[in-house]
């Protein structure tokens, strides 16, 4: 039997190397001739933490992690602040020489013709500069994109719009047409990184350009959920598109040994909480909002009435990044007497066991940061989102959720996290009672997608036969 090992180099942030390990996981649970070696480079957001939990790994056999030494010289913070994807990419870049080292190692201690060889390299969206190691050691690179086939044509459009007009984009340019949506996009749902001018968009093209020498593109997501952009990469000059998803971490293991979970507490109140009747709140790992637009959603949940889940976290010290949300801080930023008069109607936690809390019964509607994970999330437990983007290409995600499926109610659908600008309690109020409808026709929607999603990775499934096509193509038959 031909065995094959495949090397995953994720981005180092929750969102990025779960989804990969998960989606190692089910690759080798799906066909045991394979095996996988995850490289980890240090937390991009905590460099002196491990981003993964090891939980994650626990009795894989055929999952191995090999932890990379710390780069000599990352870049300066100040430029994380200036420009996320600029400071994530030098820092990427900066691992090279380790990922390299790494895999000639491998290599090496592979000599022998019984041990398996190394079939290719699973690079994340950040990481594809890496396929240049990979052609030097004559391996081939897959991509694994973390997000959705929306932003994959965006992406994958970038390299031509370069070519012809290369500059950035400006929030008065006209509407996009993508080949990935059946509307004109607005560039202002567009994400940040396209207009930045501090190194953002350089990098994105930098990023783009490398798509098409992927050997084959790997997405989570699932056929039936973006049909119009799955079919707009059968073009002749796309690599080949497999769709696997949604790859979740469904037993919420990732962040189960994390002392930020309060899970017990937040799950005993949700059991006591009547079906459908609770809107919960989460803005992803690092979405925090300022004090005034705390105070907003504050007082949009209380004029909404319905129970609420609130994960919310202030900025950290550097006045942008997900920190915490101390008690004591948080009685002096919420309006007067809201804890008081709230009682037991709400519960506001740090971080929310965010998996298990959507699969909880009492849950009927998700104000969302739009995340692709946390839409992937909500779908398959059947749960209508109101969307609320921050960063990243969340916008984008929002914008084909409301406009192109139907599987969401706009709250916002091109707030920047940078903006500065509040969402006013009115709106807010207004987006959750809309979301939390018993019997709305997006609820009714989400359902029928939520069915489609576990069918899509069970054997006959889209997204199952997917995978088979990719395997084939790592290991193909004699
Ligand atoms: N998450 C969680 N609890 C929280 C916040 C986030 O469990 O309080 C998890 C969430 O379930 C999802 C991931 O963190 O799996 C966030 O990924 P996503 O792609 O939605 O957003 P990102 O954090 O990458 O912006």
């Amino acid at each position: 039997m031909k065995k094959a090992e495949l090397v995953f180099v994720p981005t180092p942030a929750a969102g990025h190397c779960i989804s990969a390990i998960e989606f190692a996981k089910r690759l080798i649970h799906t066909d045991d001739r394979f095996s996988a070696t995850i490289l980890q480079m240090r937390s991009l957001l905590n460099p002196h933490s491990d981003i993964y939990n090891k939980s994650l790994l626990a009795s894989e056999t055929r999952l191995h992690l090999i932890d990379l030494p710390p780069i000599d010289n990352p870049p300066p913070h100040d430029l994380f602040l200036k420009s996320a994807e600029h400071y994530i990419l030098l820092f990427i870049e900066s691992y090279i020489p380790h990922v390299k080292d790494a895999i000639t190692h491998l290599m090496s201690s592979r000599s022998s013709p019984d041990s398996v060889p190394l079939a290719g390299l699973v690079l994340d969206f950040f990481c594809l500069p890496m396929i240049d190691v990979a052609n030097q050691l004559g391996l081939p690179s897959y991509l694994y994109f973390t997000s959705g086939a929306g932003f994959l044509g965006l992406m994958l459009s970038l390299p031509t719009r370069h070519s012809q007009i290369g500059t950035e984009f400006e929030d008065s340019d006209p509407d996009l047409e993508l080949r990935s949506f059946v509307n004109p996009v607005p560039v202002r749902v567009l994400p940040e990184a396209v207009s930045d001018k501090h190194g953002g968009y350089a990098a994105y093209i930098k990023i783009a350009q490398r798509f098409r020498e992927a050997r084959g593109i790997i997405v989570n997501t699932f056929s039936e959920l973006e049909p119009y952009a799955v079919e707009s990469f059968a073009d002749g000059q796309t690599p080949p598109v497999y769709t696997v998803g949604p790859v979740l971490d469904l037993g919420g293991q990732a962040h189960a040994g994390s002392d930020r979970v309060d899970r017990s507490k937040i799950m005993g109140w949700l059991d006591a909480q009547p079906k459908l009747s609770v809107v919960f709140l989460c803005f992803g790992s690092i979405g925090a909002f300022d004090a005034p637009q705390v105070r907003e959603i504050a007082l949009g949940l209380e004029r909404s009435g319905h129970r609420f889940l609130w994960a919310l976290r202030l900025p950290g010290p550097d006045g942008k990044l997900g920190g915490s949300s101390d008690g004591s801080e948080l009685s002096e930023i919420l309006p007067e007497g809201f804890l008081d008069r709230i009682g037991e109607r709400g519960m506001i936690c740090g971080w929310a066991p965010q998996m298990e809390v959507l699969a909880h019964k009492a849950i009927g509607g998700f104000v969302s940061h739009c995340g692709w994970n946390s839409i992937l999330e909500s779908i398959w437990n059947s749960v209508p989102m109101a969307t609320w983007p921050m960063y990243a290409e969340q916008q984008l995600n929002a914008f084909g959720l409301v406009k192109e499926l139907g599987l969401a109610v706009e709250l916002r659908l091109d707030y920047r996290q940078s903006g500065g600008e509040v969402v006013v309690a009115e709106e807010i109020d207004g987006a959750i009672r809309c979301v939390m409808e018993h019997d709305s026709m997006v609820r009714k929607k989400v359902k029928e997608m939520g069915e489609m999603s576990r069918r899509a990775v069970m054997d006959g499934g889209s997204s199952s036969n997917s995978l088979g096509r990719l395997i084939a193509d790592i290991i193909p038959i004699d």
